[in-house]
């Protein structure tokens, strides 16, 4: 049966990054039937996002150029040698691609652009350990995602073509996936006009997921720098501890709440299928990680979700009417229709608090559109701290010398809005 595994941009970073993925490959996948999904290397798709902002207000951008470059040069003739000329031209004429693209950028349409633009990341990355697994003996298969994963033409946030999706996988790897292993993009999508597409930062994830549910494979792994879902982010939390099986329910909750292990869109494609997701270390590739499954499992322990840059926002009535659902209504359609995501409501006789991240232009355009009718303030630079399977310990821990401002109990959850920067 069919497996995949995802390499996220840190996993390949360098040479050794590069060489590392190979291993795992060789040593925990299989000679066929094997479908892997990379990454850009490191961080390549910030560079990508720098030199096309660059490119479309007609900044120089030719600092920012080279060193994309020698940065994949250095990987590439780290792995290679100097001398190789191979890697070296297939490189060369991505980059020479890449200018002409970026020359042309200036004054299009700026998400549609951006979308030509980021997606070079993906190709490099797919295209160095294509020619690495080739040179170790892998028969590899490089495919382009494109041709894949279809989505419609929301530039940055493609929403995918689940029909036309299923059926160019199933025709365009099934065949190939038993002569040896596929090597793919994540993160790209091609839309009906023939101009590439994103899922959304760090959708490799998200991609991995739908090649794992269009193939029903056995199992998709995502190969990560920690050891697999922890209670908490190992640099906010000392000792924060492995959860070694998860449900799909309580993994999708966590991403819900802002847990990054994952992105949020892997879960549900899986779950429809019954298909296990493993996060596990690319540092420690012989231990198991974590299981996400179907399993009625549940962890006591606390965990712990830190959601910085938050902004709380509170609308009240001026003229004293009591909130109902028309004026909750009114409030949220107003954040909906910037694309805000709510992570925290709280509603009393006369206001409404509204909890998420947004930026200060955003604020000024809702608040323009309120104002007459509500007294609105805000408070910015706000962290949120969610703690599923709460205890009172758990919360006197985070709260310690903190404020919270704003405090929500489910019977699981507990949220606690504080003001410093713990
Ligand atoms: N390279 C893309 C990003 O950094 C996609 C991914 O990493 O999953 O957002
Ligand atoms: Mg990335």
């Amino acid at each position: 049966m069919v497996k995949i595994f995802k390499f996220g941009g840190a996993s390949v970073k360098d040479a050794d990054g590069v060489r590392n993925a190979c291993k795992i490959i060789q040593n925990q996948g299989q000679e066929n039937n094997l479908v892997v999904v990379v990454s850009a290397m490191g961080k390549t798709t910030n560079a990508l996002e720098i030199l096309f902002e660059k490119a479309w207000q007609a900044e120089d951008y030719q600092k920012e150029f080279n060193d994309l470059k020698y940065y994949h040069e250095t990987i590439t003739s780290g792995l290679f040698g100097i001398e190789d000329v191979d890697s070296k031209d297939a490189l060369a004429r991505y980059f020479t691609r890449l200018e002409f693209q970026l020359i042309h950028s200036k004054g299009i349409d700026f998400d549609l652009g951006y979308d030509q633009i980021v997606t070079f990341g993906e190709y490099l990355s797919t295209l160095i350990l294509s020619l690495y697994l080739r040179k170790k003996g892998v028969n590899v298969n490089l495919q382009n995602a494109r041709f894949l994963i279809h989505t419609d033409m929301t530039w940055r946030e493609g929403l995918v073509q689940m029909d036309e999706t299923v059926s160019s996988i199933r025709k365009n790897l099934e065949p190939i996936l038993k002569k040896g292993i596929v090597v793919t993009q994540g993160f790209i999508g091609g839309a009906k006009n023939g101009l590439l597409t994103t899922l959304g930062r760090e959708g490799s994830d998200y991609t991995a997921a739908l090649l794992g549910h269009c193939l029903n494979a056995e199992s998709v792994t995502i190969w990560k720098d920690v050891p697999g879902v922890l209670n908490a982010d190992p640099k906010w939390l000392q000792g924060a501890v492995l959860l070694p099986i998860l449900s799909y329910q309580d993994a999708a909750e966590l991403t819900y709440y802002g847990a990054t292990v994952i992105h949020p869109k892997t879960i549900r494609p899986l779950a429809q299928k019954g298909i296990p997701l493993f996060v596990r270390s690319f540092l420690e590739p012989e231990k198991s990680g974590t299981r996400i499954g179907s399993e009625n499992i549940h962890w006591s322990e606390p965990a712990f979700i830190v959601k910085k840059k938050q902004t709380l926002v509170s609308f009240t009535s001026k003229d004293y009417s009591f909130m109902d659902e028309k004026n909750i209504t009114e409030v949220l359609h107003a954040f909906n229709r910037e694309n805000l995501k709510i992570q925290m409501l709280q509603i009393s006789a006369t206001s409404i608090s509204v909890v998420s991240e947004i930026k200060k232009e955003t604020l000024d355009l809702i608040t323009r559109h309120l104002a007459s009718q509500y007294s609105i303030l805000h408070n910015d630079n706000l962290t949120l701290i969610t703690i599923k399977n709460y205890s009172q310990e758990a919360i006197n821990f985070v709260k310690g010398a903190n404020i919270s401002i704003l405090d929500q109990r489910s019977r699981n959850t507990c949220q606690l809005l504080i003001r410093s920067d713990t």
